[in-house]
């Protein structure tokens, strides 16, 4: 049923030729870890079973065998990261990449039901007893690892990731202290990981377009008040897209990363010679080191 409701747009919408539409971002992470949660919470891991030895890094087969017989204490997310949080001895966490193509499901089941088969690409899954959460990745650049509470700060994946755009401490005052030794882009630096995490090149764009603000612009001319704007632009277009995929839920227990993309208002990207919403100036286009940025040249600054 989203399958097909998701190729009846593809074909008649706009054009989905782009494939950096379907990456997973933030939204979608955080999406897939609203609806996995309620899912995992209390039940404990009866089982762990990979098809393969890698995705984009080996997954470690001892220390995930290691999760077994423990009860899932949360699943949070940092950057596009999900951790899967564990009891016991160092209290561990699953870390979990989706990648360019990964897709987290939950199912229900029974502890005595036989188990479905594998699906193609599904490359590992973790048995709940009556939730089976089940990975599947065509291009296997997503991840799995295992991660003790002491190092979810100091882990490699973990390790140099920027401030979240969804807590308190992202502000305009934030913005304003870190643009002002740089002649980039302002939309390079919000989209900077080390500085800012999980804002992608969509919603670059359609924060620079609720700030007023050309996404080109050197970051160090923001004023103080721009970078404001900009912070609580970067802020709604995340809600707004969470809330859109949180949607998707309500009626069946799967969770599916790309069930928001397409309830997405996007004031810009992908609009080029299309009136402005706020304007009806044209959207304008530029490509910088291959990434597109969308702007409107009548109300952005
Ligand atoms: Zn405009």
């Amino acid at each position: 049923m989203l399958t097909r409701s998701l190729r009846d747009r593809s074909t008649q919408g706009r054009e989905l030729a782009n494939s950096q539409r379907l990456v997973p971002e933030l939204p979608e992470v955080e999406t897939v870890r609203a609806g996995a949660e309620p899912h995992l919470l209390g039940r404990r891991l009866l089982a762990v079973h990979l098809t393969r030895d890698d995705l984009r890094w080996p997954m470690p087969k001892a220390a995930l065998q290691q999760l077994t017989g423990r009860c899932c204490t949360a699943v949070t997310r940092r950057s596009k990261y999900l951790l899967v949080h564990f009891d016991g001895t160092d209290a561990p966490a699953a870390l979990i990449h989706l990648g360019m193509t990964g897709r987290v499901l939950v199912e229900a089941t029974t502890a005595t039901a036989e188990r479905p088969p594998y699906r193609t690409h599904e490359h590992w899954r973790m048995d709940f007893g009556d939730r089976l959460m089940r990975f599947i990745d065509p291009r296997r650049f997503g991840a799995l690892d295992v991660v003790p509470r002491s190092q979810f700060t100091s882990h490699p994946r973990l390790v140099d990731l920027g401030q979240e755009p969804l807590e308190a401490a992202f502000d305009g005052a934030f913005l304003h202290r870190f643009s002002r030794a740089r002649t980039a882009a302002i939309k390079s630096l919000l989209m900077d990981s080390h500085v800012l995490v999980g804002v992608g090149n969509i919603y670059a764009s359609e924060a620079c377009w609720r700030a007023h603000v050309r996404p080109r612009r050197a970051a160090k001319t923001l004023t103080r008040h721009e970078c404001t704007a900009l912070a609580i632009g970067v802020q709604e277009v995340l809600r707004a897209a969470i809330t859109a995929g949180g949607t998707s839920f309500r009626d069946y227990v799967g969770v599916d990363e790309h069930a928001g993309f397409f309830a997405r208002e996007l004031a810009v990207y992908e609009r080029v010679g299309e009136p402005c919403r706020r304007c009806s100036h044209l959207i304008k286009r530029a490509v910088d080191a291959g990434r597109s940025t969308y702007w409107c040249a009548g109300c952005q600054k």
